[in-house]
C-alpha cells in the first residue's frame, strides 16, 4: 500500500516524502482511515511502529479541513502522553508533517519554567501536545482553555496510568466538550485499561499490530553478525548451499541490488534484480522466471516486492535489514506460509545492530545466532 491510498491530502503526501517514508506501517494503514472518517478508535500499539504520525496525519488533515480564523484561536486538539521526551518526540513529528499547511502547535511539560510554554500558547496554537501535570497547572492558572477541543488523543495510555496520571486525567477531560473525536493509544491492553478506555470513548474502532509480529512466529529465522565486505561470500555459500529453493534476497537500496546481481554472477550464479529503476518489462520478466521456477534467485528492494504474490517461498535472505522493524515482518512475511515451513536468514554488520534491536523489540523475539562456516 500507498499514502497516495489512505485519501491524504496533497500538502501531508509532500510532507510525508521529505520525510522520508515510502510506505505506511501497519498501524498507519489500519489507523488512518478510521481517523479520517471521524470516529474514535483504541490502538494497541507500541512506539516504534509508527503510531505517531498514524494519528498525527490524519489529525492534521482534519483540522485543516476547516481552518478556524479570527482574533481568539482556540486550542482544537490536545494530545497527552506521560513524558517530557515522548511530548518532544511527538512534536518534532508534527512539526514535520505541518510543514505545507497553516496550523501551529506547542508542547508543553513540566520541570521547566512555563513562560515559553504560555507565550506561545498566547499566539494562539491548534494542536497542544502536554504532559498531564503541567496542562493541569496551566489550566488552574487558567491560562488554558479546552473548551473548543475537537480532537482528544491519549498516547501510552498504559504508561500514563502507570505512572498515577489517572486523576489528573480524569479533571482535564472533565473540561473538554462531550462531542469530541477521541484516539486512545496503548502499548498493552488489560482489562483496567480497557474498562477506562471505554470510558471515555464512543463507539471506537479497535486496531492491533500486534498480528502483523505474529506471523514471524511460523518462520525459522536467524542471523549472522557479519563485516559488511564478507556478506557476499557469505551469501554465495548460502545460495550454493540451498540452491534446490528459490530465494528471495533483499536489499536496502536500488544500487545495492544491482552489485549484488553482478557479484553473483562472478561467483557462477544467476540472478536478476526488481527495483525501481528497472523497466516494467524487466521487472515483469524477472518475475514470471522466478514464478515459473526458470530463476531461482531475486534480488529485491522493499517497494519492488511489495504486492509481489509468490506462494510458497522457502527462503528469505536479508542482505540487508531495514530500518523499519515492519519492513522486516513484511519480507519474511513471504516465506513459511500456509504451514510450510520457511527460513528467513539476515545479515547484520555493527551499523545495522540498532536496527536489529528494533526488530527483535517488535517482534518480541530474540533472533538466533547463526556462526559463519556453519
Ligand atoms: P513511532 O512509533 O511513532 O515512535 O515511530 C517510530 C519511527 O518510525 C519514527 O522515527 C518515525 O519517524 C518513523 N516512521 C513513522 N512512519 C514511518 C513510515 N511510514 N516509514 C518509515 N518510517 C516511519
Amino acid at each position: 500500500m500507498e499514502f497516495k491510498q489512505l485519501n491524504l491530502i496533497s500538502p501531508l503526501l509532500k510532507a510525508i516524502s521529505e520525510t522520508g517514508y515510502t510506505t505506511p506501517t501497519a498501524i498507519q494503514q489500519k489507523a488512518i482511515p478510521v481517523i479520517l472518517s471521524g470516529q474514535d478508535l483504541i490502538g494497541c500499539a507500541q512506539t516504534g511502529t509508527g503510531k505517531t504520525a498514524a494519528f498525527a496525519l490524519p489529525l492534521l488533515q482534519r483540522l485543516s479541513e476547516h481552518n478556524v480564523h479570527g482574533k481568539t484561536m482556540p486550542i482544537r486538539a490536545l494530545i497527552l502522553t506521560p513524558t517530557r521526551e515522548l511530548a518532544i518526540q511527538i512534536g518534532e513529528n508534527i512539526n514535520l508533517y505541518r510543514k505545507h499547511l497553516k496550523l501551529n502547535y506547542c508542547t508543553i511539560f513540566g520541570g521547566v519554567n512555563q513562560d515559553r510554554q504560555v507565550k506561545e500558547i498566547k499566539k494562539g496554537v491548534d494542536i497542544l501536545v502536554a504532559t498531564p501535570g503541567r496542562l493541569l497547572d496551566l489550566m488552574n492558572q487558567k491560562l488554558i482553555f479546552l473548551d473548543k477541543i475537537e480532537v482528544l488523543i491519549l498516547d501510552e495510555a498504559d504508561n500514563m496510568l502507570d505512572m498515577g496520571f489517572i486523576h489528573d486525567i480524569k479533571k482535564i477531560l472533565a473540561k473538554v466538550p462531550e462531542k469530541r473525536q477521541t484516539l486512545f493509544f496503548s502499548a498493552t491492553m488489560p482489562p483496567n485499561i480497557r474498562k477506562f478506555a471505554h470510558g471515555i470513548l464512543h463507539k471506537p474502532v479497535e486496531v492491533d499490530v500486534t498480528p502483523v509480529s505474529s506471523t514471524a512466529e511460523k518462520v525459522n529465522q536467524s542471523v549472522y553478525f557479519i563485516e559488511k565486505k564478507e556478506k557476499i561470500k557469505l551469501l554465495t555459500n548460502l545460495l550454493k548451499q540451498f540452491k534446490q529453493d528459490r530465494t528471495i534476497v533483499f536489499s536496502r537500496t536500488k544500487h545495492g541490488a544491482d552489485k549484488i546481481v553482478k557479484l553473483l554472477a562472478k561467483n557462477g550464479l544467476r540472478a536478476a534484480a526488481i527495483h525501481g529503476n528497472k523497466s516494467q518489462n524487466a521487472r515483469q520478466k524477472a518475475l514470471g522466471e522466478f514464478k515459473e521456477n526458470r530463476l531461482k534467485i531475486l534480488i529485491a528492494t522493499d517497494i519492488a516486492a511489495r504486492g509481489i504474490d509468490i506462494e510458497q517461498l522457502p527462503m528469505v535472505i536479508n542482505y540487508d535489514l531495514p530500518n523499519v522493524p515492519e519492513t522486516y515482518v513484511h519480507r519474511i512475511g513471504r516465506t513459511g506460509r500456509a504451514g510450510l515451513e520457511g527460513n528467513a536468514i539476515s545479515f547484520c554488520d555493527v551499523e545495522e545492530r540498532p536496527y536489529l534491536s528494533d526488530i527483535e523489540k517488535l517482534i518480541g523475539l530474540k533472533i538466533k545466532v547463526n556462526k559463519v562456516g556453519k
